[in-house]
């Protein structure tokens, strides 16, 4: 029985964890380097062990450097900013890498409301699930003739079961009452039915737990109209679904910056925001390490370092609310990368 994935790491010799970094691009950068002076500050019992994560050509093949992969396995954690991946052309994504290198199935997404920052809707609590391994990011892609291409969305009965039962360990965990299961079987008959059908097998298991379907339009419709009525689920969806849902979800809370997320695998987990690297800010000390921040607080949970989590959370949630002089831009504020880096500490 897949139980909420537990983290096995041990202490260094002084009494420190190590972490594998992967500072990412573009804005990543400048929000690692926010995490880390956040955690120098308060005096998180962390080592980091920064990574080099450029694609490698092994025999035609895009991988990840042996050092990085190494690093990951040996401390079964890592925190990741945002990698950018080329459109249309050139490598693979390295994110979608990561993911399958290390069997991060189920990638955990979080959006609640941050009191003291107003946006049209208040009181947002809502938790997607999302598989992370196949349907449309499968990367079966060809031409059949010019001008007619084909990408495969792949649904196995096997990486459904695994999200599915571990959005219900989720559940358990976090006290909420209902699964939700968002999908299109509607029209794609076949995958998304083999997706609802797995969840009603596994949810013979959680008879605590109720089971419930909705086309992935009308969340869409009922999410933007009242949020609230997601407050008691957790959400648990296809690849794409969940990655289109979460940056729906980030937006009713004040954006990209705020929306952390958990890939978690058996073995190794690792935390990243949910946005990328933003190219249009990088370099600007614009970037809002919020997002990143909230993921890094995920990963303390994780390893249960609780202690930190919530000194470090705090300190976020009462500078965001201290007033549009110490927010970022994004959430219309003055206050660069830097200046909100210091606030927090400061508050911490
Ligand atoms: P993006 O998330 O990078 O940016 C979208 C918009 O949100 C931009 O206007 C950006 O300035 C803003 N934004 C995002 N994060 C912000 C932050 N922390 N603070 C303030 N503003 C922020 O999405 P995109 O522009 O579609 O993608 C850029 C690159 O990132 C692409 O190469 C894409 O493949 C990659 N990407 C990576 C990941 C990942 O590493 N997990 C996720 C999504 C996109």
């Amino acid at each position: 029985m897949a139980s909420i994935a537990k983290f096995t790491g041990t202490k260094n010799k002084d009494g420190k964890y190590t972490v594998t970094l992967i500072e990412g691009d573009g804005i990543g950068i400048e929000i690692s380097k926010s995490v880390k002076d956040i955690y120098a500050a308060a005096e998180v019992p962390i080592k980091w062990e920064p990574v080099d994560v450029t694609p490698q050509l092994v025999n035609g093949k895009t991988t990840l450097p042996q050092e990085a992969v190494d690093s990951v396995f040996k401390n079964k954690v890592a925190l990741k900013g945002p990698l950018a991946t080329p459109i249309g052309k050139g490598h693979v994504s390295m994110n979608l890498t990561l993911r399958r290198t290390f069997n991060l199935f189920a990638n955990v997404r979080p959006c609640k409301s941050i009191v003291g920052y107003k946006t049209p809707y208040d009181n947002v609590d809502t938790v997607l699930i999302r598989e992370n391994t196949e349907g449309e990011y499968s990367g079966i892609e060809h031409t059949i003739v010019p001008g007619v291409v084909q990408s495969i969305k792949l649904i196995t009965k096997p990486a459904s079961e695994r999200v599915i039962k571990y959005a219900f360990e989720y559940a358990r965990h976090v006290n909420k009452p209902k699964i939700l299961v968002v999908h299109k079987a509607s029209i794609m008959k076949l995958s998304d039915g083999l997706f609802v059908n797995t969840a009603k097998e596994v949810a013979k298991d959680y008879p605590d737990v109720s089971l419930d379907f909705e086309l992935i339009d009308n969340t869409c419709l009922k999410l933007t109209t009242d949020p609230t009525q997601y407050s008691d689920v957790v959400m648990v969806m296809p690849n794409l679904y969940g990655d289109i849902m979460s940056d729906l979800s980030s937006g009713l809370i004040g954006g990209l910056g705020l929306t952390p997320s958990g890939n978690m695998g058996n073995n190794v987990s690792i935390f990243e925001a949910v946005h990328g690297s933003a190219p249009d800010i990088a370099g600007m000390n614009l970037a809002n390490p919020t997002a990143l921040l909230l993921s890094s607080v995920m990963m303390l949970r994780h390893m249960s370092l609780d202690f930190y989590a919530d000194k470090i959370e705090k300190a976020i949630l009462q500078t965001i609310a201290s007033g549009p002089e110490n927010r970022t831009k994004d959430l219309r504020g003055q206050a660069g990368t830097d200046e909100f880096t210091k606030k927090i500490i400061a508050n911490l």
